[in-house]
């Protein structure tokens, strides 16, 4: 029998203990709430949907949020101005700026000019080489949101072999280094897959984890999957059918059911997770945040 991997419920009780938390050491001490900051560019209809989702799971909560939208063709110059300025203001905790950017823009300096203390994403090189040295670090939510369910579901990593689809910064190589991390929730040998892997059910078919993020819907198949495989699904693509649209993830759920141990299932597994890991995050700059 396979069991859900169930997101949308793991997220409410992190909520509860969130809140629980934000009123023990925050409200109960007449601090300031936790701020955290957006940066969109552009109107991408998926960034918009990540956005809003972000800045509803803060009133959830009930922290701050501000959004700072700018036009799809400001310069690079003008969004390295706004980080600045969220850098500068002691009174957001934490800031993310919402990839993927456009072409014109280049990433790899927007990141970098990001406080690391306020890096809630963890993206910036120094969370990111703190992450994979076991030091104390913001670590990206998603990858976060990953090991909280294994954690919660008391699922053992250590000792077996994983296997992760994609190597993207946000997803696939942050959960590869922390998986296969000297620690607990760790201790996993870990394969790292990629478009450029032949064969990938070689790899797939001997994984006592598997976890794809590469975004296309269907990819994981049954037959791909060994008997009692614990699979966790990371993408969402949107899929039209006539007028309706839904969203996909990566594996093939009809196949993949039955033979699975344990699945995330799409909407409502990893999804949920990453959002409330991000105010995850996000109380633990306001936290150590000197100005309070
Ligand atoms: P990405 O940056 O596009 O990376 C996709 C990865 O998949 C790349 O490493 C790519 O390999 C690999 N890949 C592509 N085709 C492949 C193939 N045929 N075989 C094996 N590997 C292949 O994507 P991402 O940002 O990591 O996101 C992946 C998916 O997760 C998307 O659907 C995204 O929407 C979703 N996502 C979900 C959450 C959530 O909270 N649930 C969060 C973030 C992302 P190369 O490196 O060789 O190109």
């Amino acid at each position: 029998m396979t069991q859900l991997l169930n997101g949308n419920k793991l997220a409410i009780d992190i909520r509860k203990e969130i809140s629980k938390e934000i009123e023990k050491n925050i409200r109960n001490k007449k601090k300031r709430l936790p701020h955290l900051g957006i940066i969109l560019l552009g109107t991408n209809s998926s960034s918009l949907t990540y956005v809003n989702s972000k800045i509803q799971e803060c009133k959830n909560i009930g922290i701050e949020s501000s959004l700072i939208h700018l036009p799809n063709d400001s310069s690079e110059r003008e969004l390295l101005k706004e980080i600045q300025k969220m850098n500068n203001n002691p009174l957001i905790d934490g800031f993310i700026v919402q990839l993927p950017l456009q072409k014109h823009i280049n990433s790899d300096k927007i990141i970098m000019s990001i406080n690391p203390k306020k890096d809630v994403d963890g993206f910036h090189p120094e969370n990111f080489g703190k992450m994979s040295l076991d030091m104390k670090a913001f670590v990206p939510a998603t990858a976060l949101g990953i090991l909280t369910i294994l954690d919660r579901y008391k699922i053992e990593i250590s000792g077996k072999h994983t296997v992760v689809i994609g190597r993207s910064r946000i997803v696939g190589r942050p959960i590869s280094i922390l998986m296969s991390r000297k620690n607990y929730l760790g201790n996993s040998t870990v394969t790292l897959t990629h478009s450029h892997t032949p064969n990938i059910d070689y790899y797939t078919k001997q994984a006592d984890i598997i976890i794809t993020a590469v975004g296309c819907p269907g990819f994981l198949t049954g037959k791909m999957i060994k008997k009692g495989a614990i699979v966790i699904d990371v993408g969402i693509t949107i899929v039209k059918d006539g007028k309706k649209s839904f969203l996909k993830g990566d594996v093939d759920f009809n196949s993949v059911y039955g033979k699975a141990s344990y699945i995330t299932p799409v909407p409502g597994g990893v999804g949920p997770m990453t959002r409330i890991m991000l105010i995850k995050n996000t109380l633990m700059a306001a936290l150590n945040n000197e100005n309070k």
